[in-house]
């Protein structure tokens, strides 16, 4: 398999794609039915250098752009949405380390991760705080050397499989968001234990688990950024790069609807005649075709324009995943209406898609946030 080395978006795509071809997408119906996780795919994924992507050339990685991101985890997303979004909890994690870590922690961690011999994941979620970050309770205090963690953390993707956390605890219960950190919490560390894997409705194969902490050590060198400067962690990584991935990855399963829709139409016919030839059936299509390519071109533009002014990456992730999130799930349920009866059965792909896109609605902030959040930044509120 080929590497990545300071490449360009093209080559980077056209590696995602090959690799999402001939390694990912032909596991990916067994993992989803038995929720395994891709171990597999995501060897292959850290051989290639796609696991190291977004780290600067400088550090070991290949300074991947957004839109760089953007592509690849579209090429990922439309094979296995599942590994796609291991893959985005990692980059989010690693680049969390590149940019907030320690010298300590910059030297255990960022090859280890940049190889994929170390796998990453980032924990916000608690069950208590839902979909706001700034409402959660896991305590982190400082004790010697060491931070002691107490709390618990929920809905975790690749949580017991990754090797490191970028956790957001708070370190001062008094402050409100200035009292809030961002720890590197290692896999084996004391006072750590994971619940089983949720049995989700979709991505299936992504392990989502309850974190615990209980009088959890945690050196003071993982520390990421600053005490009390948890969220800035948060926004150079989950929301400076990872909604442009999470975005990516809806406008993949998109894609791959579209293209498996027109593929049915053309071929299934009745009483002689292709679906594809009924207007009803093209009106679908059409559809489906112009809000994929709306999905991908909004996706493109605010990537692109993040990536230049890097100030406004915030509002335009969330501007993206927002669109296409929900033109995924638009999309692939238009998908089993044209494929009929068969769409809906576990041998087609479209019903693994659709289960899919639905849980990328929910992941990160969900669109009432996310709507909330423009809106906001426009009113000037
Ligand atoms: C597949 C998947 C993977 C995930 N992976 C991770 C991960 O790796 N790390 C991590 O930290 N988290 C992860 N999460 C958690 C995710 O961030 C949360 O599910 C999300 O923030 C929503 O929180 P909740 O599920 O508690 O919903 P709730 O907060 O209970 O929200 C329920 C409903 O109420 C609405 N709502 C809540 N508050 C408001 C408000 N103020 N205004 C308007 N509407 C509101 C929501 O929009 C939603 O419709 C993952 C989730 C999913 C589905």
């Amino acid at each position: 398999m080929n590497r990545i080395n300071g490449f360009i978006e093209k080559e980077a795509k056209n590696l995602a794609r090959q690799i999402a071809k001939e390694r990912i997408a032909p596991g990916a119906a067994e993992r989803d039915k038995n929720g395994v996780f891709p171990h597999e795919p995501m060897q292959t994924l850290g051989e290639s250098g796609i696991l190291g992507m977004v780290v600067a050339e400088n550090l070991g990685g290949a300074g991947a752009s957004r839109t760089t991101l953007a592509s690849v985890t579209s090429e990922l997303g439309g094979a296995c949405s599942s590994t796609a979004l291991v893959v985005l909890s990692h980059l989010i994690a690693e680049k969390a380390v590149e940019v907030t870590g320690t010298d300590l922690t910059k030297d255990k961690w960022l090859s280890l991760m940049v190889s994929g011999k170390a796998l990453g994941a980032f924990a916000v979620h608690e069950a208590d705080s839902g979909s706001n970050a700034g409402a959660i309770t896991t305590t982190a205090k400082k004790d010697g050397d060491h931070y002691i963690v107490n709390g618990s953390k929920f809905f975790i993707t690749s949580a017991g499989e990754a090797d490191v956390y970028v956790v957001l605890v708070r370190t001062d219960p008094e402050k409100g968001p200035e009292g809030m950190s961002a720890l590197l919490i290692e896999k084996d560390a004391q006072g750590l234990s994971f619940g089983n894997s949720e049995d989700k409705m979709g991505l299936r194969s992504s392990s989502s688990r309850v974190m615990s902490f209980t009088d959890c050590l945690v050196p003071v060198g993982n520390l990421l950024g600053t005490e009390g400067g948890g969220l800035q962690v948060i926004g150079q990584s989950v929301i400076g790069w990872g909604f442009f991935g999470a975005a990516g990855i809806s406008v993949g399963i998109a894609r791959t609807a579209v293209d498996l829709a027109v593929q049915h139409a053309r071929e299934r016919t009745i009483a002689g005649q292709p679906i594809g030839a009924h207007q009803a059936v093209q009106s679908m299509i059409a559809d489906m075709i112009v809000q994929s390519e709306a999905a991908e071109a909004l996706l493109a533009r605010s990537a692109g324009n993040s990536d230049i002014s890097p100030a406004s990456a915030n509002i335009n992730g969330f501007k993206a995943k927002l669109f296409a999130s929900e033109a995924a799930v638009e999309v692939t349920n238009k998908a089993i209406q044209v494929m009929g009866g068969h769409g809906y059965c576990r041998d087609y792909i479209v019903e693994r898609l659709f289960r899919d896109a639905r849980g990328l609605m929910l992941h990160f902030k969900t669109s009432e946030w996310l709507r909330q959040d423009i809106a906001k930044a426009a009113l000037e509120l």
